[in-house]
């Protein structure tokens, strides 16, 4: 087994006794195995040890990667999205993890109309308000649910979050525990199911699954630690 297939089968066994502990069934969780920055070199060898879920954070490494790759694959789009990248991107991935206002919902919105499509998105939520993180404060998205939910073409699967970066992965504990809490509030709010909860990264990928989540995205943790930002 190559260094990538041990590390994959690391995570998948992390993950097995997270959900086992948190008295959940296996196939409440996905891995989305991110991997940004990642030649298709690289990504071919998860895909040989059966990974078929990819989150990528950028529209322009998605276009330039899947071509080259199993068309079998399932690819997330997990980075923000601007609206020039929206017709680009909507034939090619499965979900959008981070719609972070309510014009991008609308854009995506008018050229999934246009395309024929029913896009599966999640709301990014910014759990700690921080002034330098995407997505909709707890406030923000009550008084912005109903506009959404207007929204007809878009399937608004739940909710994701980045949380702020704590190297002790229990200090990250409240902020899932909080995004699973807002989730079930919009539930009732807009009276329609919000199964996924699109949280828990490398480092704490495992509390989040003990509070609940369903897709974890975990990158560097597979496929080993990402170049520094130029
Ligand atoms: C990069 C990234 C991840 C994965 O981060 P790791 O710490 O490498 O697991 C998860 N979610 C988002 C939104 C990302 O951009």
């Amino acid at each position: 087994m190559s260094d990538l297939a041990d590390r994959l089968q690391e995570i998948r066994d992390r993950l097995t006794a997270a959900v086992a502990r948190s008295g959940r069934k296996p196939e409440e969780v996905e891995l989305l195995a991110v991997s940004k920055t990642y030649p298709v070199e690289i990504i071919q060898q998860a895909v040989d040890a059966g990974q078929l879920s990819f989150g990528e954070n950028r529209v322009q490494e998605i276009v330039l990667k899947q071509p080259q790759l199993p068309g079998k694959l399932q690819w997330h789009l997990i980075g923000p999205l601007q609206s020039n990248k929206v017709r680009k991107v909507l034939p090619l991935v499965k979900m959008i993890h981070a719609v972070d206002s309510l014009d991008i919902a609308q854009d995506i919105n008018r050229i999934a109309a246009e395309m024929g499509l029913h896009p599966k998105v999640l709301i990014e939520i910014n759990v700690a308000e921080e002034s330098s993180k995407h997505g909709f404060t707890a406030s923000a998205i009550r008084a912005q649910l109903e506009a959404l939910y207007e929204l007809d073409r878009l399937y608004i699967q739940g909710v994701m979050c980045i949380p702020p970066f704590d190297p002790v992965p229990e200090n990250s504990r409240r902020y899932f525990t909080m995004l699973r809490e807002i989730r079930d509030e919009l539930e009732k709010l807009g009276g329609a199911p919000l199964p996924v909860l699109s949280m828990g990264m490398s480092h704490d990928f495992e509390v989040a699954i003990e509070e609940g989540a369903s897709i974890v995205r975990v990158g560097s943790a597979i496929f080993g630690a990402r170049a520094p930002k130029a």
